[in-house]
């Protein structure tokens, strides 16, 4: 499905970083592959929140530059096809994101559906697997971050108020100590597991990439509103480096533990 022309299905970004930790960006990019042209959206559409994480691949490579790791961006819109689910979930490719059609969707035959697969997903999650097998050859235990940015408001919905959210599940190695620390601060508001949280059956990346190896790893959401320009998106990208650049580096949370499955 890929032409000449199209960019690659992921970018490394400072892939000779020295830090022990790798940074992911599921839904960094809102391109669509010529092929599909415009996938039947209107244009401001095909650069809503719906298409991409707003933001998220400006704060993913601010954050391979401050902690000086390598992070691995996906190169297609997550309308074409969505990095951070699983092969077999309905939200692999939508039909409907946030109430609007996605008419190139509707009745995808099974040829597309898998070149989607094998030209996009896979070269992706082969390029993780990649890095994280060379930390491993290395003898290096790397800490796994994953960046997501949250539209301020769904349609039909209220608008939200978290600022930053914090998405874990049963691993608290990162999570109870950054809690503690996002409590003390009275200038931000948070979220814990809200308005979204890290669900082993339903996100992929951290489940299979991190938590199936025994990882430490930290996935957020930043509010989309206040990352849409580059200072915005640095400035947080900043705060989280502020916030956890310790934990990242620290030998006594990046071991192997296992929590799951
Ligand atoms: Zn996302």
């Amino acid at each position: 499905m890929l032409l000449p022309g199209d960019p690659a299905p992921f970018e490394v970004v400072n892939a000779q970083g020295r830090s022990p930790c790798l940074i992911v960006c599921d839904h960094a990019s809102p391109l669509i592959p010529g092929a599909l042209g415009d996938m039947g959206l209107a244009d401001g559409t095909r650069l809503e929140h719906i298409a991409w994480d707003i933001g998220a691949a400006v704060m993913a490579r601010r954050l391979a530059q401050r902690l000086d790791a390598p992070a691995v961006l996906a190169g297609f819109s997550r309308l074409v096809i969505d990095c951070n689910r699983y092969l077999d979930d309905p939200a692999l490719i939508v039909e409907t994101s946030d109430t609007l059609a996605v008419p190139a969707n509707r009745q995808l035959g099974d040829a597309e559906r898998a070149s989607r697969v094998a030209e996009i997903y896979r070269p992706y999650h082969n390029a993780i697997e990649d890095m994280l097998e060379a930390f491993e050859a290395a003898d290096i235990v790397p800490f796994f971050i994953s960046v997501h940015t949250m539209t301020p408001r769904m349609r039909g919905r209220e608008q939200r108020r978290e600022e930053f959210t914090l998405c874990w599940k049963l691993d608290d190695r990162v999570a109870h100590p950054l809690l503690s620390r996002l409590g003390e601060r009275s200038d931000l508001i948070f979220g814990d597991n809200v308005p979204y949280g890290l669900e082993p059956e339903e996100d992929y990346t951290v489940p299979e990439h991190a938590m199936k190896r025994g990882l430490p790893h930290l996935q957020f959401e930043v509010r989309q509103d206040l990352v849409a320009d580059e200072k915005g998106a640095h400035h947080w990208a900043d705060l989280v480096y502020d916030l956890t650049a310790d934990l990242v580096m620290s030998p006594d949370i990046r071991r192997i533990e296992h929590f799951w499955p």
